[in-house]
């Protein structure tokens, strides 16, 4: 039988710790590139959003114009009803005739008063939709500039993680090796059970670094021994010191 090396219990420890982190960077990776991707198809869903409802907010400026413009138009040929009627009244030959006359004048007026009316309103509604147009614009420029920079960031990613994933990837298969298998296969039943992959943990303000439950001094002091493999009660993962932790690096 081979002889196998035998590690000592803060050996194994450091083992861990250098494989945990390094599997830490690559689940630091793998949630850079699943987020960026569907921020940035989100922003460009809002861009695509903002566009149609500026495209409708100028279909109703172009409406409202066309309405000012129907409104000025019935106001020149209500005028030239007036000027027509004023010029008949001067050759009436009855009172009745003149009435007449006098009332078609003073229904022209009043028309010419509501188009008034209206293209006061109409233009009240145009200053709105004017200021609704610059607010979706500002909108619409700062999500992309917002996009572009997400998109170059993703670009950068792409173009970096593939490289730094298989430089990681071979790392984990080297650090593997330095961890006696079934401390291993704790360690990974450990990772898989937990979303945020924390198999090994360093103690924080008294308390596991996993899942913030306090560790009594005694059991602190053990840990910081080395002596042994130790676990949070609470959650399983395994304990070492802050010291041991930052020690390691990758
Ligand atoms: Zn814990």
């Amino acid at each position: 039988m081979a002889a196998t090396k035998e590690y000592s219990v803060e050996e194994k420890l450091k083992g861990l710790i250098q494989l945990q982190k390094i599997e830490s960077k690559l689940d630091e990776i793998q949630v850079l590139k699943g987020e960026l991707p569907m921020e940035v198809k989100d922003l460009e869903d809002e861009i695509a959003g903002l566009q149609a409802r500026r495209t409708r907010t100028e279909e109703e400026v172009n409406g409202i114009q066309e309405f000012i413009e129907s409104r000025k138009e019935a106001i020149k040929e209500s005028q030239a009803l007036v000027k027509k009627y004023e010029k008949q009244s001067e050759n009436v030959k009855n009172n009745r005739e003149y009435e007449a006359i006098n009332k078609e004048i003073e229904m022209q007026t009043l028309e010419v008063k509501l188009a008034e009316k209206h293209i006061k309103d109409a233009n009240d509604d145009l200053y709105e939709k004017s200021q609704q147009l610059e607010r979706i614009n500002k909108q619409i420029d700062a999500k992309e500039k917002n996009l572009e920079h997400k998109r170059s960031e993703l670009d950068k990613i792409i173009a970096d993680t593939d490289k730094e994933e298989k430089a990681l990837e071979k790392e984990i298969i080297k650090a593997r090796q330095s961890v006696d298998e079934r401390l291993l296969s704790s360690y990974e039943r450990i990772r898989k059970s937990y979303r945020n992959g924390l198999s090994v943990v360093a103690i924080q303000r008294e308390s596991c670094g996993g899942c913030y439950n306090s560790i009594p001094p005694q059991r602190q002091s053990e840990i910081r021994q080395h002596k042994k493999i130790i676990v949070c009660e609470n959650c399983g993962r395994i304990l070492v010191d802050s010291d041991l932790h930052d020690s390691v690096s990758i």
